[in-house]
């Protein structure tokens, strides 16, 4: 007699396979070895489509089997009583099975395994390749097993041979409405009661620097699929690790999730007698209460669980050193310039002592500034490599107090670690331990892995993410890691266009901007100071690159002194948590989402939040950047940011700001599509008396902006695609309040040149001068010609018209406006220069003369065709003389 059988309590792929394995074997009888996972006991109970005959265990003579096949397992513990029968001799086995080797495997005469999603894959794979053909009944059932096992091929497990079993199905006539009823089910209302119970307890352990979760509870009966509730739980927290313990019946079940490869669930089930897949598996223990499972399970943690943090994760490089034979004091202006408690003694490339900042000062008090370094210098001091874990470099400079310790791959010196290090790290293990659902007041949840691959797939126009692509490639070429930063990966997230891409390169971002200009048409300039790049490509587009770089700032107010450094510090020097996003570029990890400092939680909480108590001192700009973002994205300060800011205003840091950094900034808030919210806001914080002691913001200048706003938006729905400066209008706006003397002080605190301020605000007077003559116009009841008009707002600058504009209370003076742009600016002769010629004029002035007087009477309509044209330029040579016809 042959059996096909599977593990005990079966689930879909194990049914969908010994349906299958019928097929391949007719003559076999099929036998579950155990009891069945309720979905499938349902789907039993249900199914009309069911096609299984099966046999009873106990109906079944073990002493006839010849043949045992063997679907979906071959581990000698989970096929029930059939385990003894597989020693027997003469036995014949054959295996079909999808999980990964174990010891206590069972060997066959057939052995089709391999890791495919399902294992119902492998038996379709002979089924097609026999030419068999399967009714669509049984095409269902067996997508069920292959849906199942592959969460509807979407798990990571999910292969490509899964997928061709599945078009198979699919041309068999599988049903697929069926299928996501049975598989989407409902949870019963006690597996609810479960699943709620595991919420409450689920607790957040960090086992070598990895996190795990731990749900446990009991349950007085038998609850069914309990994998299913740990499945849900996994998906609801977006966990990386996670092991459900349920007491039920006297035994305890184990089941074990993991999308990380620090956590082998399988190794862990191992060690409890159970089995399954390093993602996935499960083990009953018996005869324990929960609680001694639980130990039992974190001590099997701390054996199997592989650290995730090492030294090169938290090591700060590239490193200063200094030679032995430096002087103290010397030693003593590097350690104080760059912040450190100590740095490395290096002798002839050798790490040979290490010297410490108190040392140094100690010394230099003591008037030894002249001694070399390596008189004072420590010398019995440790090293690690970078593949060290966290618990070690932990214990070297908490435990055995070593205040720096370097490190170092094979001879060479790659970093160092010091105490902030390590304390940073701690932080962020506090930060993620504790409860899963509750974090401490405006610090992120857990740092979770995310990849917007999909999101920019989706979101992103195709030359963007080609451009990105290529990014990420040349990233690989040169072997440094790229992402794009800042406001794109902000405005990603937020589902806001935003194609103004910011670059950092952990290496050298010039040298990266030339290497893509060597592939892609572009033109690079570049920032040797700042190790900066701009990439402009020939339709316009801008990108930015930066090299990761742990700026030091000399002096508060002051532009930073550059010096490289890693992407973790780049992102911590900026202004607010919503900008310290990075995605990566490489092809490897493209679109994998750093977040260091929980932007995603202050995005999703719209706040903004420095990252320091410093960040005002360091940088007095971001107080007006606050407000920008604030009021652009209708966030709101964070409550402790808003109080540092005031502080900066209040001590003054404000003023030490150069007066080309407040305009940038001032501009920006003056670019933004509605400026009036965040002047109000500028006003709150005291900020405007900056610019000039005489600027104010009250009802009337309000009310002046909503009216420019007014303008600026009836413009742009005009399409015009001309191009103007909306903050000069504003800014108009505002000088409209001060005398011409306070307005030139009001530029020279914003640095703009003598110039262009001339220049600037004569455009606003002329403007100003045009309004009067309409007026007088309007007084005398004079109606002007389409002419008149246009001659007299023609050369003024765009901004100066739409100044005006809000600023006129005259509806005929804004009509006159409105019919320049819409109808008289654009209007053109149809004559040209050269048909003038062949009518005989003269080429020089006249021509310009000719051709501005047929623009007037074109204006004016007095001409419609071309003949109509002709006509007139000969009236006027025939009048020999040029006077505009009336
Ligand atoms: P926008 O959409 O207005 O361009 P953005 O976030 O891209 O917003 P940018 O002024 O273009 O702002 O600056 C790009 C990035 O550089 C920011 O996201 C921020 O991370 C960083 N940054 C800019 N200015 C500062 C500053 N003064 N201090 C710290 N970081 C800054
Ligand atoms: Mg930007």
């Amino acid at each position: 007699m042959d059996v096909i059988t599977t593990h005990t309590n079966a689930d879909f792929d194990s049914m969908a396979s010994m349906l299958a394995a019928k097929k391949l074997y007719p003559d076999a009888v099929l036998v579950f070895p155990g009891s069945q996972e309720r979905n499938l006991r349902d789907f039993f109970i249900h199914s009309t489509l069911y096609a299984l005959e099966v046999e009873r265990v106990k109906n079944i003579d073990l002493q006839e089997i010849t043949r045992l096949i063997l679907v979906d397992t071959r581990q000698v513990s989970r096929i029930g009583k059939f385990s003894e029968v597989v020693t027997r001799p003469g036995m014949d086995i054959h295996i079909y099975d999808h999980h990964p080797a174990s010891a206590e495997d069972i060997h066959g005469s057939l052995e089709v395994v391999a890791e495919v999603g399902a294992t119902v894959t492998l038996l379709v794979q002979w089924i097609e390749k026999k030419g068999l053909t399967l009714t669509p009944d049984e095409a269902t059932a067996m997508m069920l097993g292959l849906y199942e096992d592959t969460g509807n091929l979407t798990f990571p497990s999910a292969k490509e041979e899964d997928f061709r079993a599945a078009a198979f199905l699919v041309r068999n006539g599988a049903n697929l409405s069926i299928l996501s009823n049975i598989i989407t089910r409902e949870l019963t209302a006690e597996q609810v009661f479960l699943l709620n119970d595991l919420i409450q307890s689920a607790t957040r352990y960090r086992i070598h620097g990895v996190d795990v979760v731990i749900a446990q509870a009991a349950v007085d009966r038998y609850i069914g699929d309990v994998a299913v509730l740990a499945h849900k739980l996994m998906d609801m927290e977006n966990l990386d690790a996670l092991f459900v313990l349920v007491l039920m019946e006297s035994r305890v079940t184990l089941i074990g999730r993991s999308r990380i490869e620090d956590v082998n669930v399988a190794e862990v089930a191992a060690e409890f007698g159970g089995g399954g897949h390093p993602t996935a598996a499960s083990a009953t223990i018996k005869g324990t209460a929960l609680i001694e499972a639980h130990a039992r399970l974190m001590k099997v943690l701390q054996e199997t669980v592989r650290p995730k943090r090492l030294a090169r994760d938290i090591m700060v490089y590239p490193v200063k050193t200094v030679e032995p034979e430096r002087t103290l004091e010397e030693a003593g202006e590097i350690l104080t310039r760059y912040n450190l408690t100590a740095t490395p003694v290096v002798h002839l490339g050798k790490v040979i002592g290490l010297i410490y900042k108190q040392i140094v000062e100690k010394a230099v008090h003591h008037g030894l500034k002249r001694s070399p370094v390596k008189e004072y210098m420590t010398t019995e001091f440790a090293v690690v490599a970078p593949d060290a874990p966290f618990s070690r470099i932990q214990e070297l400079i908490i435990g055995q107090n070593q205040r720096l310790v370097p490190v170092m791959e094979k001879d060479e010196l790659v970093g160092t670690i010091s105490v902030a290090d390590v304390m940073r790290g701690l932080q962020e293990d506090m930060l993620k331990s504790g409860e899963v659902f509750s974090a401490p007041e405006g610090q992120p949840l857990y740092a979770r892995k995310k990849v917007l691959s999909k999101l920019m797939e989706e979101r992103l126009p195709g030359r963007i993410r080609t451009l990105l692509d290529e990014f990420g490639a040349t990233g690989d070429e040169l072997g440094c890691a790229v992402y794009a930063v800042g406001g794109f990966a902000r405005d990603l997230i937020m589902g806001v266009e935003n194609f103004d891409i910011d670059i950092v390169v952990e290496g050298d971002g010039i040298r990266f901007a030339e290497a893509f200009e060597k592939k892609v048409p572009c033109h690079v300039r570049t920032h040797k100071k700042f190790g900066t790049a701009v990439i402009l490509f020939p339709d316009g587009l801008k990108v930015d690159v930066a090299t990761a770089r742990l700026e030091i700032y000399d002096a508060p107010a002051a532009l930073p002194t550059v010096e490289t450094g890693s992407i973790k510090m780049d992102l911590y020097r900026r202004d607010f948590t919503i900008n310290t996003l990075a995605v990566q570029l490489n092809p490897k990890a493209f679109g994998e989402l750093i977040d260091f400092f929980g932007a995603l939680k202050d995005i999703k909480e719209k706040v903004i939040r420095v990252l320091h108590n410093l960040s005002f001192v360091e940088d007095p700009t971001r107080v007006f950047r606050a407000i920008r973002f604030e009021q652009r994205l209708g966030f709101q300060i964070a409550k402790h940011t808003q109080n540092l800011m005031k502080n900066a205003v209040k001590v003054g840091f404000m003023e030490r700001l150069s007066g080309g950094r407040v305009l940038s900034e001032f501009t920006l808030i003056l670019q933004e599509d509605n400026p009036t919210p965040a002047l109000k806001r500028m006003k709150d914080f005291d900020l405007l008396r900056f610019l000039h002691p005489q600027l104010k913001f009250d009802e009337e200048v309000e009310r002046l902006f909503e009216r420019i706003h007014h303008a600026c938006s009836w413009f742009d729905l005009l399409f015009r695609e001309e191009e103007y400066e909306r903050w000069r209008i504003y800014f108009y706006g505002l000088a409209d309040f001060l005398k011409p003397p306070e307005v030139d002080e009001l530029c020279r605190r914003l640095s703009i040149s003598e110039r262009s301020c001339k220049a600037t605000m004569e455009g606003k007077g002329r403007g100003d001068q045009v309004l009067l003559q309409i007026y007088s116009w309007i007084t005398a009841d004079y109606q002007p010609k389409r002419s008149e008009v246009f001659t007299i707002l023609d050369p003024l600058p765009t901004e100066a018209k739409l100044f005006m504009m809000a600023k006129t209370t005259q509806t005929v003076t804004r009509r006159y406006i409105s019919l320049y742009f819409t109808q008289l600016k654009d209007t053109r002769p149809l004559l040209r220069g050269t048909d003038l010629i062949q009518m005989g004029i003269e080429a020089g002035p006249s021509i310009r003369k000719t051709l501005n007087d047929l623009l007037k009477a074109r204006l004016d309509e007095q001409v419609a065709t071309r003949q109509d044209e002709m006509d007139f330029v000969s009236r006027g040579q025939r009048m020999g003389s040029w006077t505009t016809p009336m």
